[in-house]
C-alpha cells in the first residue's frame, strides 16, 4: 500500500512474514548508535520506527539525526535477547545494503526522538518553542497519533451521519455577523470601501437557511471564528461538527447526536452505552455547581440554606448556603487550607469557610460562629464522617454554587479521580430561555441592549409551555436546547430552532434589538421565514474539545496541527502582523464607508 517512488514499505508494514526479503524504507534518523564497526540507526517514518543495521562503516558515513533517508536492505531477525519494545518492528531489524541521504538536518531546536522521550530523558520544551517549529514538534509520534486519532474520529462521523440520511455542505467564510455571544472577526472589503465582511462565529444563520432550502439533514466540519478574550484552552478559530435537521424535535436531534458520539468513540474501540444520561439544567446547578458537570465521580453539593436559616453567623445569614464535603479531608494541615483559601481567592471568592469533624468534634474557623445546635448537627447534615472536612459557600445562589463546583473538581483532581480514559457523558436538558445581560457569572457579549441576553442564542425556541408567555416572564421562560457533555467539559449543544418570525420577533424584543436592527442584521433570516421554513432543530459538537477528550489531553492545541499560542499569536508564522501602508490603501480599512452604501446594507 505504501510502495512509491521511493520506498516499498512503511516501517510498520515490515513485519517478520518478510523476513529475507529486501525492502526500501524512507524516513528520518531518530537516533544513530557506533559500536565499533556497526553503526545501529533507528528509522522514524509516521507509522513507527525500525532498527537499521550498517556493518559497512562507509555507508553511515556522516549520517546524523533527523536527516531523511533512503536505505535498502534485506529484513532479519534480531538477535536473540535483544528485542527491542520502544520500535514498532522490535523483533526484526533491517540489514542496510544502500543508503541514500535524501535531505540533510541541522540541529534541531528540541529532540523529537521517540526513545529518548519514552525514557522521559527528554523533557519538551515550552509550548512557545514548539509552536514555533510546529512542524517539528509534530513529528514527535505523540502528536502524528493524535492526529491520525483526529482524521478517524472525523471519518466514523462522517459514516455515522452519512448512514443517518445527511449531507454535507460547506458554506461560505465571509458573511455578515451571526451572533454566538462572541465579537466577530472582520475582513475588509476592497471593492467597497468601509464596509467589512464578519466570520462566521459558526454555520448557525446559514444551516437554518439550508434548511428552508430543502436540504432536510445537513452537517458540515466548519470553521468558526470568535474574538473572544484568550482564556485557557480558547482558540479564535475553532472546528465544529456543525448538524442540523428539519421535521425534527428535541428528542430526535438527542437521538442523532447519541449515535455520532457512539460511533465515533467506537472507532477508537469503546462501547459507549446509549441512551446517555440526562440532568437538568437546574439541578446540574444545584447538584454540582456547573452547567457541565463532571460526573466521574459523585459527590454532589449539599443545600445547607434551610438548615442555617436561624444562624448567628453573619457570613452564612445568606441566600444560599452550600457545601462539599471533602473526604479524608481532617487530615489536611492547617498550611494546606491556607492553601485552599488563596485557591479560593485567585477564583474570585473571597475565601473559601470550612470545618473539620475530628475525634468526635467539630472544628476548623466555622464551628466558633455557630450555634451549638448546628454544629451538633452539622455532621449529618452533609452526610460527613469522623476525619472528613467539609467547604462552604455563602451568597447569590449561583456564584456560590459554581465555587462549590470547583471545589468539588479539585477536591476530585487532588484525590486523582479524574480518569482521561474513562467518558461520563451526559446531556444538560431545560435550559432557561434568557440571562440576565449584566451576569457576572458569564463572559459572553450580550446580543442585544436589554437586561435579558440568549443562553443560547436567539434563535433558540422557547419551550412549548413557555411559548405564548416568555416574553411576559423572561426570568423564568425555559428553552429547547440542550448540552452535550463529556467529563466536566462541554463538549457541544444545540437547540430546537425558531421557524416562525414572529416569535423571533417577540424573542429580539426581549433581547432588546428593535425591528430595525434585527432587520439589519439578521434581515435575510427574518425574510426567509416569510417563505414557508420546515421547523428545524440541530446541534453541533466542538470538535478540537471533543478530539482532546478521547485523547485524554487537557488543551486544545495538542489536538490541533496549528494552533495559536495563548496570546492569539502564531509563533511560527509570525501572524497576526502590520500590514503595509499600501495594504492599508487597497484594502480601505481605514475608510468610512459612503451613504449610498451604509444604505445599501441597512
Ligand atoms: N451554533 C451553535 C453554537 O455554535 C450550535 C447549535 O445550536 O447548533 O454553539
Amino acid at each position: 500500500m505504501s510502495r512509491t517512488e521511493y520506498k516499498t514499505h512503511s516501517a510498520s508494514e515490515v513485519t517478520e512474514a518478510l523476513i529475507g526479503t529486501t525492502v526500501t524504507l524512507a524516513g528520518w534518523v531518530d537516533r544513530r548508535r557506533d559500536h565499533g564497526e556497526m553503526t545501529f540507526i533507528d528509522l522514524r517514518d509516521h507509522s513507527g520506527l525500525i532498527q537499521i543495521v550498517v556493518d559497512q562503516p562507509k555507508l553511515a558515513e556522516g549520517i546524523k539525526s533527523e536527516y531523511v533517508i533512503q536505505v535498502t536492505g534485506t529484513v532479519a531477525h534480531r538477535p536473540n535477547g535483544e528485542v527491542n519494545d520502544h520500535l514498532a518492528s522490535g523483533a526484526i531489524e533491517i540489514d542496510a545494503k544502500k543508503i541514500t541521504v535524501l535531505s540533510q538536518a541541522r540541529t534541531l531546536p528540541f529532540q523529537v526522538s521517540t526513545i529518548l522521550e519514552n525514557n522521559g530523558d527528554n523533557p519538551l520544551p515550552g509550548e512557545d518553542v514548539r509552536l514555533k517549529y510546529r512542524y517539528l514538534d509534530l513529528r514527535r509520534p505523540a502528536m502524528q497519533k493524535r492526529l491520525k486519532m483526529r482524521s478517524d474520529m472525523a471519518r466514523a462521523a462522517r459514516e455515522s451521519l452519512y448512514q443517518q440520511g445527511f449531507e454535507e455542505v460547506e458554506t461560505p467564510t465571509m458573511i455578515k455577523s451571526t451572533p454566538e455571544g462572541a465579537r466577530d472577526f472582520v475582513v475588509p472589503a476592497r471593492l467597497q470601501p468601509g464596509c467589512w465582511y464578519a466570520l462566521p462565529q459558526s454555520p448557525q444563520l446559514l444551516k437554518q437557511l439550508l434548511m428552508v432550502g430543502g436540504v432536510e439533514r445537513y452537517f458540515q466540519m466548519a470553521r468558526c471564528y470568535r474574538d473572544e478574550d484568550f482564556r485557557a484552552d480558547r482558540q479564535p478559530e475553532f472546528t465544529q461538527l456543525d448538524m442540523e435537521m428539519s421535521y425534527v424535535g428535541q428528542e430526535d436531534v438527542i437521538a442523532m447526536g447519541e449515535k455520532v458520539i457512539h460511533d465515533i468513540w467506537k472507532s477508537q474501540g469503546y462501547d459507549i452505552p446509549t441512551p446517555l444520561p440526562r440532568i437538568n439544567w437546574q439541578d446540574a446547578m444545584d447538584w454540582y455547581g456547573s452547567d457541565k458537570p463532571d460526573l466521574r465521580f459523585g459527590n454532589k453539593l449539599v443545600d445547607l440554606t434551610d438548615f442555617f436559616k436561624d444562624t448567628p453567623f453573619r457570613i452564612f445569614q445568606a441566600d444560599y448556603v452550600g457545601a462539599v464535603l471533602y473526604k479524608g479531608g481532617a487530615s489536611l494541615h492547617r498550611r494546606q487550607f491556607d492553601d485552599w483559601q488563596s485557591w479560593a481567592r485567585q477564583r474570585g471568592a473571597k475565601g473559601l469557610a470550612y470545618a473539620i469533624f475530628k475525634d468526635g468534634e467539630v472544628t476548623g474557623p466555622v464551628a466558633k460562629h455557630i450555634s451549638d445546635a448546628e454544629r451538633a448537627g452539622l455532621k449529618e447534615a452533609v452526610k460527613g464522617e469522623d476525619g472528613d472536612a467539609v467547604f462552604f459557600a455563602a451568597g447569590p445562589r449561583e456564584g456560590s454554587q459554581m465555587l462549590l463546583g470547583l471545589v468539588r473538581r479539585e477536591i476530585a483532581r487532588r484525590q486523582g479521580l479524574l480518569d482521561p480514559h474513562k467518558f461520563a457523558f451526559t446531556w444538560v436538558v431545560n435550559f432557561p430561555l434568557f440571562r440576565r445581560a449584566d451576569d457576572p457569572n458569564d463572559d459572553h457579549v450580550a446580543v442585544g441592549h436589554s437586561q435579558w441576553t440568549s443562553m443560547h442564542h436567539p434563535f433558540t425556541m422557547p419551550s412549548k409551555d413557555w411559548i405564548d408567555k416568555f416574553d411576559q416572564d423572561p426570568g423564568h421562560a425555559m428553552s429547547d436546547s440542550y448540552d452535550i457533555v463529556c467529563n466536566g467539559l462541554e463538549m457541544g449543544g444545540g437547540s430546537v430552532r425558531i421557524h416562525r418570525d414572529d416569535i423571533q420577533d417577540r424573542v429580539f424584543k426581549v433581547l432588546g434589538i428593535s425591528q430595525e436592527e434585527a432587520h439589519r442584521k439578521f434581515g435575510f433570516l427574518l425574510d426567509a421565514f416569510k417563505f414557508g421554513a420546515p421547523p428545524h432543530a440541530g446541534m453541533a459538537i466542538g470538535w478540537d474539545r471533543c478530539v482532546a477528550i478521547m485523547a485524554g489531553v487537557d488543551s486544545i492545541r495538542d489536538v490541533i496541527a496549528f494552533p495559536k499560542a495563548h496570546s492569539g499569536e502564531d509563533p511560527m508564522t509570525g501572524a497576526p502582523a502590520p500590514i503595509t501602508a499600501q495594504q492599508r490603501r487597497e484594502t480601505g480599512v481605514d475608510a468610512t464607508p459612503d451613504h449610498t452604501q451604509a444604505d445599501r446594507h441597512q
